[in-house]
C-alpha cells in the first residue's frame, strides 16, 4: 500500500503538520521550567540561580554568581566554592555555593554584621580570653601544596622575603602558634613548591573564578574593600566529615593597599603581611570568620592597618583548627 495514491494523502499531511505543531507546542509548554533558570546572558546574583535549583536544567556551570560584594563561577558538580575576603572596615564579604553531585545548588552566607562594632578591639576580649570560632565545613586532609606567583609584590618585599613570610604565615596555622600557652595538637600540613607564572584565580572584582588545579598567593587588584582574598575549592569527603580541599588560592589587594613586613615605626597606613597571610591561610585550612566582638583573633573578618597582632593565634583561632584536625 506504500505507493497508494488516494483522496486521503493530503489529510495524512495535515494530520502529520498538526501533529508536529502539537509537539512543538508541547515543548513550548516545558517553558514553566525555564523561569527559574537564570539570564542567559551576564553576571548572576543568587537569586537568578536559587537554592535548591539545578545547573543541569539550568545550564549555568561556569556562570558568575555575585553576592555582597564578592563573586564566584559557578562550579562542575561535586564541587564547592568559598570566597573569603578580609576587609579593612570590618564588612565581611564572602560566601559558599556548593554544587551536589546531580546538580543541585545551595548556598551558605556568613552571618551579615548588623551594626557596627561599639568599642572594637579595645571591648573584644583578648585573644587568649575569646574561645569564638567558626569553621567552613573543609579541610586539607593531605599536605597543602601552594606556589608563589611570579607577579609584583609589594613595595621594598623581595620575593625571597615573601615567601619566608608567607610559609611563615602558613606554618602558624599548620603548627597552631599561639602566646596563650596553648599546645600543638593540629596535624595539619603544608609545603612550598616553586614559584610560577600561574595566577591565583581570582579576578579584580573579588570572585573566584574557574580552578586550574595549582594554589597560587599573589597580588593583584580585588576592588576596593579586600584587603585580601583567599578562594577555595573542595569536594566530598569519602568518608563523609568537612569537605576535601582541592585548590585555595590567596590574592593580596597591592592595587587598593600597602603592605610592609616590617610595620614598626612609621607605619600609618600600611597592612601587615605576615598578619594578612595568616588570615588566610587560617581560610586555606578551613577556618571561617571569628564574627562581630572578637577583634583581637586572627579570624576576625577585618585586618587593622599596621597591626602585627594576627601573626599569632588566639585562643579560638587554635580550638578551631582543633576542630578539624
Ligand atoms: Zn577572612
Amino acid at each position: 500500500m506504500a505507493g497508494r495514491r488516494g483522496p486521503d494523502q493530503p489529510g495524512r499531511a495535515i494530520t502529520a503538520f498538526l501533529l508536529a505543531v502539537t509537539l512543538a507546542a508541547a515543548c513550548v509548554g516545558q517553558a514553566p521550567r525555564t523561569p527559574s533558570c537564570p539570564p542567559a546572558r551576564g553576571e548572576l546574583t543568587v537569586d537568578d540561580l536559587p537554592a535548591g535549583s539545578s545547573v543541569l536544567d539550568c545550564p549555568a556551570v561556569g556562570r558568575v554568581i555575585t553576592h555582597d560584594g564578592a563573586g564566584l563561577a559557578v562550579p562542575e558538580p561535586g564541587t564547592t566554592v568559598s570566597v573569603d575576603a578580609l576587609t579593612a572596615d570590618g564588612s565581611a564579604h564572602g560566601f559558599t555555593l556548593t554544587v551536589a553531585a546531580d546538580g543541585t545548588v545551595s548556598y551558605a552566607y556568613e552571618a551579615a554584621r548588623t551594626e557596627a562594632v561599639r568599642g572594637g578591639r579595645a571591648d573584644a576580649p583578648a585573644p587568649c580570653a575569646d574561645a569564638a570560632y567558626a569553621t567552613a565545613g573543609r579541610k586539607e586532609y593531605g599536605t597543602y601544596e601552594w606556589f608563589l606567583g611570579d607577579g609584583r609584590l609589594p613595595g621594598g618585599i623581595s620575593r625571597a622575603e615573601a615567601r619566608r613570610a608567607f610559609e611563615d604565615a602558613v606554618a602558624t596555622i599548620t603548627a597552631s602558634r599561639n602566646d596563650c600557652g596553648l599546645d600543638d595538637r593540629v596535624a595539619a600540613k603544608a609545603r612550598y613548591l616553586a614559584t610560577t607564572s600561574s595566577k591565583a584565580d581570582i579576578d579584580r572584582e573579588t570572585r573566584c573564578m574557574r580552578p586550574d588545579g595549582l594554589s597560587v598567593w599573589d597580588t593583584g587588584d580585588l576592588g576596593g574593600d579586600a584587603v585580601a582574598t583567599t578562594c577555595s575549592w573542595s569536594r566530598p569527603a569519602p568518608g563523609g566529615g568537612p569537605e576535601e580541599l582541592l585548590e585555595a588560592d590567596v590574592r593580596f589587594n597591592t592595587h587598593d593597599y600597602a603592605f610592609t613586613d616590617d610595620p614598626s615605626g612609621a607605619c600609618t597606613r600600611a597592612y601587615d603581611l605576615r598578619s594578612v597571610a595568616t588570615h588566610e591561610a587560617g581560610h586555606v585550612f578551613g577556618l571561617g570568620h571569628s564574627g562581630p566582638g572578637h577583634e583581637n583573633l586572627t579570624m576576625f573578618a577585618s585586618s587593622f592597618a599596621c597591626s602585627t597582632s594576627a601573626r599569632t593565634l588566639g585562643k579560638g583561632d587554635v580550638l578551631g583548627l582543633r576542630s578539624l584536625y
